[in-house]
């Protein structure tokens, strides 16, 4: 019996015992990971664009104020997106959108990951903008522009 033959024969008879242990010690890894770490093991597995996706927002985010909502604290990526200051996210959005002439045709401009694409090739311009989680951000939207946990 080679040994490939004999492990995957060990294997075959304590699948359910080495399953355990490595679940156990993914759990207890994933525990101890800082939240960029994790968003990177999270992104692991998807995609090329998702990977590549994720790591164009923490990069924007580390330009914007850091890995950190301004708001509550919220250090996990995944609940992160970058929040205009002024409120003025949908003006801004028109007059980039005239600007290049997309208004028409292109209403997705600067939207999403467009957005992040966007500030990567202009070099992170200085703009109104602050890193908040999606709570803070949304809340501040409904809340004529201040986070319902502060008011
Ligand atoms: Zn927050
Ligand atoms: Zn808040």
């Amino acid at each position: 019996m080679s040994k490939a033959e004999s492990d995957a024969k060990y294997y075959q008879k304590h699948r359910a015992r080495i399953r355990r242990m490595q679940n156990t010690y993914n759990r207890k890894r994933y525990a101890s990971m800082t939240p960029l770490e994790k968003s990177a093991r999270l992104a692991q597995g998807h995609t090329h664009w998702a990977s590549y996706t994720v790591r164009l927002r923490i990069e924007a985010f580390e330009h914007y104020g850091g890995m950190e909502c301004f708001c509550c604290g919220e250090t996990n990526p995944l609940f992160l997106t970058l929040d205009h200051i002024n409120n003025d996210g949908g003006e801004w959005r028109k007059r980039m959108a005239n600007a290049a002439g997309q208004n028409q045709q292109g209403k997705r401009y600067l939207q999403g990951t467009n957005f992040y694409l966007w500030l990567h090739k202009n070099n992170y311009p200085a703009l109104a903008l602050q890193v908040a989680c999606y709570n803070c951000n949304l809340g501040r939207a409904r809340n004529h522009g201040v986070c319902p946990h502060v008011s």
